[in-house]
């Protein structure tokens, strides 16, 4: 050291920040893009109930900081009751169901979407409740270990890229993603669209071509037997005149 002194002596500081569990996860640029999302910035595992807050007590300034919808915690807290935090999607109906309960003045009916590899959205959860009760639809992220539902606020703007070119506002079938250009046509097709799971419809480019794999799944029955019992007629050999009736011995 005395043949090598030490002239300058530097020490930087910076702020320790130790990783913290935060469900908010940053969405994709064309959903941001839409402008029909609004993704809540939280640092907790609530993303679920400030969504649901801000379906009912939206604000038009920064509607994504969690300050707006804090003073409503402890009224949508009561609709939680043996739900944890984050909230699992297999728990949304029994939220949906002591919400509906315990304020029946807005019953609501909760549907959850999520984007696939194709950027296509398509349903995640369906609600079984009447669809003339408050809709809130939910967008579903996931990075892997942190699940966050974001609020979708126009789901027209949002999907309608991805089954039409126009710009009209649609009427759209949560359960099939179908879109109807007036809401008594939604209404009608609901009727039969309610009996089967929901799924996305996925149309064929011309000259596009789809091969089923399991043919008999879409049978109700593995084998169908057409029996055609004419084959059994035996021959008539008597002649009738044209005013008698035609008789088959069978
Ligand atoms: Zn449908």
């Amino acid at each position: 050291m005395r043949d090598n002194p030490a002239h300058t002596l530097k020490i930087s500081m910076s702020k320790l920040k130790p990783f913290s569990a935060s469900s908010y996860i940053h969405l994709l640029q064309w959903v941001i893009n839409k402008n029909a999302v609004i993704n809540i910035q939280n640092n907790d595992q609530k993303c679920f109930l400030w969504c649901i807050t801000a379906a009912f007590y939206p604000v038009d300034n920064h509607p994504y900081q969690v300050l707006n919808y804090v003073q409503y915690e402890n009224e949508m807290m009561q609709a939680m009751r043996d739900i944890s935090f984050p909230v699992a999607i297999t728990h949304i109906s029994k939220f949906e169901k002591q919400y509906n309960e315990l304020l029946s003045n807005n019953k609501i009916n909760i549907n959850v979407n999520a984007y696939d590899e194709s950027n296509l959205v398509c349903p995640l959860h369906i609600s079984e409740m009447p669809i003339d009760t408050t809709q809130i639809d939910l967008l579903y992220l996931s990075n892997k270990t942190t699940p966050h539902y974001c609020l979708i606020k126009n789901f027209s703007r949002l999907v309608r890229c991805q089954t039409t070119e126009h710009e009209h506002k649609y009427y759209y079938c949560k359960r099939c993603l179908s879109q109807f250009n007036t809401e008594g046509k939604l209404l009608e097709h609901l009727v039969y669209c309610k009996k089967f799971e929901a799924s996305r419809t996925i149309m064929l480019n011309p000259g596009q071509t789809i091969k089923f794999k399991k043919l008999n799944s879409l049978l109700e029955s593995d084998v169908i037997i057409i029996a055609d019992f004419e084959c059994f007629l035996k021959h008539v050999q008597k002649r009738f005149n044209a005013t008698s009736h035609a008789v088959s011995v069978i």
